[in-house]
């Protein structure tokens, strides 16, 4: 076993069992490390106290530990936002962003929560959907959790990261600044989830908490362990997958894979630009896979009942923002069972583009409008911490590790498949 297929965060069920087997133990007992792990969320064999003291101490003798995400820093906003910078066992951090709700600002994050904000337009529908008889555990859990005057709203979001920095080279994004370190383990992504939710304090499914793969990195270019972590996201943690979001700049090929998933996020894709010239510009990887060829797989997508694909179009002042562009957009989309949101830049040190004001804003919201297209504006979450869309970029600097770096030269070469 290698260091990280030693953590015990990341296992499925079948990983678990035959660690449990291996050693011998009774069958119950791989049931026992799911729910330490994934639902009290311990961060040491010596909290499972469900496991007798000497099966814990031969799994430290063979190198097993829980492997527990660390909280490193954490930066608050004036609108509640909370950056985490979470860090792991070689060393290497990424960033992990906690949204509460509770203004119905959600609204066009592309989470289930926007949904609900959007559709009731009521500040507190979050809140009033529970169910009855989820409202006194939830009470119960607030009264245990470390700052007592925190109400939970019930409609959080929490942002995570599928890799230490991003290969993509957007040009409008802080991250893509970094380069790409490595990819992140199933455990570490599920890790950020777990420990942010100690943090808070909360606890699906009795609090409502939405996910979206939207922090650093491409999570397709990260397939295999994304894929696995939103697997033990819900049977693990127990978040719903309607809950979760992930994000796409548009690696086509695992659109495809994504579709045939019987557990699987919704989907998001980052468009950006409203014609080949343009995306192409600002997003290289549309080199390799065109708007054509991604308006396709986005055509062909299983949709399931009353799902939607989100596009993400980020609006850079006088570059993809003029009526005209709104006009391209609303053409690709024409037919498709989909929703627009809009973000106006957040901006950075070392990004060359402006935000557009809110009226140019309003007329390309408008513009989807009058289209037929449901077009929301994302309301920027703790742009004063760094925390918003595209400003996750850790203080520490990242190398380019020559296996990634293959896989950024191969995104401008010849399509795949
Ligand atoms: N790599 C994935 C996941 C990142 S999601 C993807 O590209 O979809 C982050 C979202 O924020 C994307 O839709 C991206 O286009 C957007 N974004 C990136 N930089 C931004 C910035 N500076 N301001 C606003 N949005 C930005």
């Amino acid at each position: 076993m290698d260091k990280t297929s030693k953590s015990l965060l990341g296992m499925d069920r079948e990983e678990i069992a035959a660690l449990v087997s291996e050693a011998g133990e009774p069958a119950y007992r791989a049931k026992q490390i799911m729910d330490a792990i994934y639902r009290q969320r311990v961060e040491s064999l010596a909290e499972i106290s469900t496991l007798p003291q000497g099966f814990r101490e031969r799994l430290v003798e063979s190198g097993v530990s829980v492997g527990a995400a660390r909280i490193e820093k954490k930066f608050s906003s004036v609108d509640g936002t909370v950056r985490y910078l979470i860090g792991f066992a070689d060393g290497q951090s990424v960033e992990t962003v906690w949204m509460p709700e509770g203004d119905g600002g959600e609204a066009g994050d592309g989470s289930e929560a926007g949904a609900e904000a959007e559709s009731s337009g009521s500040s507190t529908s979050g809140a009033k959907a529970r169910s009855e008889q989820d409202e006194p555990i939830a009470a119960l859990k607030r009264c245990a959790t470390q700052n007592p005057a925190r109400t939970f709203s019930g409609r959080s979001t929490i942002c995570i990261s599928s890799q230490v920095g991003c290969a993509v080279d957007c040009q409008f994004c802080l991250t893509a600044l970094l380069g790409v370190k490595r990819n992140l383990t199933a455990g570490e992504i599920v890790g950020q989830v777990c420990a942010v939710l100690k943090d808070q304090g909360v606890s699906p499914p009795e609090d409502r908490i939405n996910l979206v793969f939207m922090g650093m990195g491409e999570p397709f270019l990260n397939y295999e362990n994304f894929i696995k972590a939103a697997r033990l996201l819900v049977e693990g943690v127990g978040i719903a997958e309607r809950r979760m979001t992930v994000s796409t700049a548009g690696i086509v090929p695992r659109i495809r894979d994504f579709g045939e998933e019987k557990i699987r996020p919704k989907l998001a894709i980052s468009l950006n630009a409203s014609n080949d010239v343009l995306r192409t510009r600002l997003m290289p990887v549309n080199k390799k896979w065109t708007l054509e060829i991604l308006m396709a797989a986005a055509r062909e997508f299983p949709l399931r009942t009353r799902e939607w694909i989100t596009f993400e179009y980020v609006l850079l002042g006088e570059v993809n923002d003029a009526p005209e562009n709104a006009r391209e957009v609303a053409e690709l989309l024409r037919g498709l069972r989909c929703k627009v949101n809009l973000i106006a830049l957040n901006p950075g040190p070392g990004i060359d583009f402006t935000t557009p004001d809110a009226e140019r804003v309003a007329a390309f919201q408008n513009i989807l409008r009058a289209a037929g297209i449901p077009a929301y504006v994302r309301r920027p979450r703790g742009r004063d911490i760094y925390a918003a869309c595209g400003q996750l970029k850790r203080t520490v600097e990242v190398a380019t590790s020559p296996e990634l770096q293959l896989q950024t030269i191969s995104l401008s070469s010849a399509p795949e498949g």
